[in-house]
């Protein structure tokens, strides 16, 4: 769980589900039940939802976010988004570097990169996901895999620019499989990524990074997760598709820490 310098944050990655009026009821849902003075809460929704579930969370403490967006400002880029459209369209923040975008949409580092300067310069509040394959932990590789990630999508900025950046902690295996890293797995990751943001970016950033993790959370591990002092929240898919399950893990209990 966070400490002092860190608010946590339970972001939802709706991914490529629900039509309009679900989209619409989950939100309000959410909107309804997100406690005030709870952590920061995030819904990251498909394009095509964003206008509508924006109007629902006006007023509201949760946050819209877009699941990805592109680099150039605008431009003969057919079928994609630029930031300026997703701040027009009222988003707040948004995932970058997804393992699904990874896996399936040809993501690499450099572009994860170009993202993330895209987003900090509209303002977007930048959720930066980096995480493991299953057969690269089997290997042993999992922290050279993370470094590298970090390195080639960190680099070239200065701590400042950012100040708002979020990473999620995702092991692929783990996404959608109904496999959880253990908590001690998920801690161990967490103080590596944090360690290294330290080294590129200095002990100050390092300190004030949230650090999320995704991966099978649901309503009954939240908990345990939550209470490792390097796990500053989560990004949760399946359980963010149903109200209740998501609002129990924004709801999660872990001893504060100083
Ligand atoms: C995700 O979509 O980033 C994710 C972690 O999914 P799930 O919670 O379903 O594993």
């Amino acid at each position: 769980m966070t400490n002092s310098l860190r608010r946590p944050l339970i972001a939802g990655n709706w991914k490529m589900f629900l039509d309009l009026a679900g989209s619409v009821a989950l939100a309000r849902g959410v909107a309804a039940g997100a406690p005030p003075d709870g952590p920061e809460v995030v819904v990251a929704v498909p394009f095509t939802a964003l206008t509508v579930v924006g109007e629902v969370l006006k007023g509201s403490k949760v946050k819209l976010a877009a699941q990805n967006l592109h680099w150039e400002k605008e431009g003969a880029f057919t079928g994609e988004v630029s930031a300026a459209q997703l701040k027009d369209a009222g988003c707040a923040a948004v995932v970058i570097g997804h393992s699904e975008r990874r896996q399936f949409f040809g993501e690499t580092d450099e572009t994860v990169k170009k993202r993330l300067t895209a987003a900090l310069a509209a303002g977007l509040l930048p959720i930066v996901c980096v995480g493991e394959t299953l057969a690269e932990r089997e290997d042993g590789r999992t922290f050279k895999v993370l470094e590298t990630q970090l390195t080639g999508a960190l680099t070239g900025f200065g701590p400042s620019q950012l100040a708002t950046l979020v990473v999620a902690y995702e092991p692929v295996w783990a996404i959608g499989t109904g496999k959880t890293a253990t908590p001690a797995q998920a801690q161990e990751a967490h103080l590596f990524i944090r360690k290294t943001c330290e080294r590129l970016h200095g002990a100050a950033l390092a300190a004030g990074l949230r650090i999320l993790y995704g991966g099978s959370v649901k309503p009954d591990n939240a908990d345990a997760l939550m209470s490792e002092p390097d796990l500053d929240g989560a990004l949760v898919g399946g359980a963010s598709l149903k109200a209740d399950s998501f609002l129990r893990i924004v709801k999660f209990s872990a001893p504060a820490r100083a």
